[in-house]
């Protein structure tokens, strides 16, 4: 197949744009990208899809979303207005949480999937929670990522929040589901270890979760210092600020992605940067929840690898990056 008479976008250094290009694709793979009348003399008996001058160019890849909020966009917390982060998380999401059944999880993620690929995006790293559905969750939302045909990266947000109980299930889940994929060698589907926050986890939670994954050699998904809340806690219940209790739980690395990282000092964001962790900033979250926003600017200049996540709001990545600018 050849998609031509685009702008095409490669990210390659050397030839980042062809104004009238094209690009040849065959079994899955990219083959070639060049101008578009050369590639159509070079193979005439290809498939030609016509862009009409429309980009062509990679997917974005969505590094932190939260599928199961997709039919609570706009919906609002029940009783007064929230007053902070703590009180729209109580009021709104850890109550929408609990009430999803499996059948809510499926029609959530095909129709965020659906959502995402119309928008560009051919990758999502989700976050997932349901405290009364927990085990099989990561499997129904993997379906319907095969379904649509997207790349999906899967964790269940372990919190102690709900009970031992429901966490030691979150820690059976995210094993479980990153053992299946790794044996199952899934090309586009994989697992992640997901946390909530540092302040709904203890320190006996998080050596469970330390003990659990060891040897996966897969990361962490975790919210880091998202609100103040999130500080305050680490520091008034263990003496130390959230990345550097996060580092003690090695949980820090270059296959872990810390979302929003807000409050956080010169110190962490060193941390973060000699762990290699990845950082995600969700700009439109971080308004919508008055939480701040995190020293962008300061981690990509000291080079900490970051990601743009659009965190349950949408799933429109170019909608995040003009809030970001
Ligand atoms: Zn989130």
């Amino acid at each position: 197949m050849l998609i031509g008479n685009g702008r095409v976008i490669t990210h390659d250094k050397e030839c980042p744009y062809f104004e009238n290009g094209g690009v040849l694709i065959k079994d899955g793979k990219i083959l070639e990208i060049g101008k578009s009348d050369i590639l159509k003399n070079k193979y005439p008996n290809e498939e030609f899809i016509d862009a009409e001058n429309n980009l062509i160019m990679p997917g974005f890849i969505n590094t932190h979303h939260h599928i199961y909020s997709a039919f609570a966009r706009g919906m609002k917390s029940s009783g007064k207005a929230p007053k902070d982060f703590q009180e729209i998380l109580e009021n709104l999401w850890w109550k929408v949480d609990k009430k999803l059944n499996h059948e809510d999880i499926k029609y959530s993620a095909l129709t965020t999937y659906i959502d995402s690929i119309k928008n560009g995006v051919t990758t999502v790293f989700d976050h997932h929670a349901g405290p009364n559905s927990v085990s099989g969750s990561l499997d129904i939302i993997g379906e319907a990522a095969k379904k649509v045909g997207i790349r999906s990266c899967l964790c269940y947000e372990v919190s102690d929040r709900d009970g031992l109980d429901i966490a030691e299930e979150g820690i059976n889940e995210n094993i479980r589901f990153i053992k299946k994929c790794q044996n199952e060698h899934e090309n586009m589907l994989k697992g992640m270890f997901g946390l909530h926050a540092s302040f709904t986890l203890s320190d006996e939670t998080l050596k469970k979760c330390q003990k659990a994954i060891c040897g996966l050699d897969v990361g962490y998904h975790v919210h880091i210092a998202e609100g103040i809340g999130d500080l305050n806690n680490s520091l008034e219940k263990y003496g130390k600020r959230v990345v550097e209790r996060l580092l003690e739980f090695e949980i820090l690395g270059e296959k872990t992605i810390g979302v929003h990282c807000i409050y956080i000092n010169e110190k962490e964001m060193e941390i973060l940067k000699s762990t290699k962790t990845n950082v995600v900033h969700n700009p439109e979250s971080n308004m919508g929840n008055a939480v701040g926003c995190s020293p962008i600017l300061e981690m990509y200049s000291k080079g900490i690898r970051l990601g743009l996540g659009t965190d349950g709001y949408t799933s429109d990545m170019l909608e995040s990056l003009k809030l970001e600018i």
